[in-house]
């Protein structure tokens, strides 16, 4: 049994009045103080497989950890151990201490879930057995074992950002309703920057694939047209009704808070350190709540948006952080995260109309079904939008000849006016692809540092110091005061 509670061992082994065999059984207690207690604590009784580490905090103080491994698997136990003590040990590092005195994680595997959710002293998590560390892992994390590694910094950073520090609607919750918080994005936004961000900072992924992650975040946040719809603080206090319960139009409606809400915390980490010469970062903030947090009795807090401005004026000039939130978390303005990558030697290179037109056609998803194909989603503004393609349609021909996939593709980048004939329902329709004559390209908006073009479907990152060339590119890349002061968390 595992359970961030300490449990009273009762009973083993006890062997049956005239039986030759042992009843083999456990017996355990566990008490919690309240309620609230009793279900932050989850348990999990299961056959499983265990290993123990000690992190150290800044007074010496020793934490013990636990990792209980349940379900069918045959994870590297022992490269397991290592990588999260690394991890483990650098957040306690940075934040000097930690909420709990020890501390539990409990996994299960299976095939394809995955998720986990935070406790004060524990997380219960659920991976793809497949994410786990195999026999001959390499000496860099595969990519599976990347994001079973960044789920577990995830979860563990959240004892101190969501357990401890929290918003404030969340300190005396009433659990018969609803609790509503624009600020979802500071919390899940800031966890699913500073997680991954951790994995490079602990040693345990290179900078390189701590890139290539940063990369498919951005061009999540790229390829969901919603961005321009419905801001970060929005999508927060939406989350009750919009993030658990996405349709075919949540791309084009809306943004996550957890994907936004990322690289608004990249944005604000680099103004950060830009506007302070490397001084101050986003994780000076943090630590900034969480002293308050130990300075309570209750060792928590909860926080709101003017907290936010009273806590970053500590570190960069209040108008600046309002100019900010104004357009960044209350407003819909593109991040500038082109132009703060490239101050600090990360060259974005981005790739528009090839890689777009391969994953999605006409700006649609669809899949081949025995009818046609079935289209999921219409993104907008896209060639399918504009021709009146909806989602749920069914296409059963495209230029004459029955829909396919292979077809689509293959006729993706014509020049002519195709005709596509669908299901609505059981009304058939004709509708017309134009393809587009000339590539619209925005002005250059100074204001938002975009590069003028629309905006990329896909880009890669790469440090400009690996790649010599880059330096001509721009006079910012020269600038010393580059990625290594930004990637490196615990050395300033
Ligand atoms: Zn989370």
């Amino acid at each position: 049994m595992a359970c961030g509670l300490d449990a009273t061992h009762l009973q083993v082994d006890q062997q049956q009045k005239g039986s030759q065999q042992a009843n083999s059984y456990h017996l355990y207690k566990l008490q919690a103080s309240n309620y609230h207690e009793l279900i932050d604590y989850p348990f999990e009784i299961a056959e499983q497989e265990k290993f123990d580490f000690i992190i150290h905090d800044n007074e010496h103080q020793t934490l013990h950890h636990s990792f209980y491994l349940s379900g069918k698997q045959s994870a590297n136990l022992g490269r397991l151990q290592q990588d999260i003590t690394q991890i483990c040990q650098t957040y306690v590092d940075w934040l000097g201490d930690a909420p709990f005195d020890d501390y539990t994680f409990m996994t299960f595997a299976s095939g394809q879930d995955y998720g986990g959710l935070e406790h004060i002293n524990s997380t219960s998590l659920i991976t793809p057995r497949n994410d786990l560390p195999n026999a001959n892992e390499p000496k860099l994390p595969s990519t599976d074992y990347q994001r079973f590694l960044g789920l577990c910094s995830h979860e563990y950073f959240h004892s101190w950002w969501v357990k401890t520090v929290r918003p404030d609607v969340m300190i005396d919750v009433d659990l018969r309703r609803e609790a509503f918080t624009p600020l979802l994005w500071v919390f899940e936004g800031f966890t699913s920057y500073i997680d991954d961000f951790m994995l490079q900072a602990s040693g345990v992924i290179d900078k390189a694939n701590y890139l290539r992650l940063l990369a498919e975040q951005i061009n999540r946040y790229y390829q969901t047209p919603g961005r321009g719809n419905q801001s970060v603080a929005e999508s927060s206090f939406d989350a009750w009704i919009k993030l658990y319960r996405t349709d075919e139009n949540t791309g084009n409606a809306g943004i996550s808070y957890y994907n936004k809400g990322a690289l608004v915390a990249l944005c604000l980490d680099l103004i950060l350190l830009k506007n302070s010469d490397g001084r101050y970062r986003l994780f000076d903030v943090v630590k900034a709540f969480y002293t308050q947090a130990k300075q309570n009795d209750s060792k928590r807090i909860g926080i709101s948006s003017a907290d936010m401005g009273s806590v970053i004026e500590q570190f960069m000039p209040l108008a600046e952080w309002e100019d900010f939130e104004r357009r960044y978390v209350n407003g819909v303005e593109e991040l500038p995260i082109e132009a703060l990558l490239i101050a600090n030697g990360v060259k974005i290179q981005a790739n528009t109309k090839e890689t777009a037109d391969k994953h999605v056609p006409w700006g649609m998803r669809c899949n081949e079904t025995p009818a046609g194909l079935k289209v999921n989603r219409v993104m907008r503004d896209s060639l399918a939008a504009r021709a009146g393609i909806s989602a749920h349609d069914v296409i059963i021909a495209i230029d004459g000849i029955k829909a396919d996939t292979k077809q689509l593709t293959t006729l993706v980048n014509t020049a002519h006016p195709v005709e596509c004939y669908l299901f609505r329902r059981d009304e058939l329709m004709c509708v017309q692809i134009q393809p587009e004559t000339t590539t619209k390209v925005k002005p250059r908006d100074e204001t938002t540092g975009m590069t003028g073009a629309v905006p990329p479907h896909k880009v890669s990152l790469r440090l400009a110091k690996e790649d010599k060339t880059l330096e001509n590119d721009n006079e910012q890349l020269k600038s010393e005061a580059g990625w290594e002061t930004w990637l490196n968390v615990m050395k300033r």
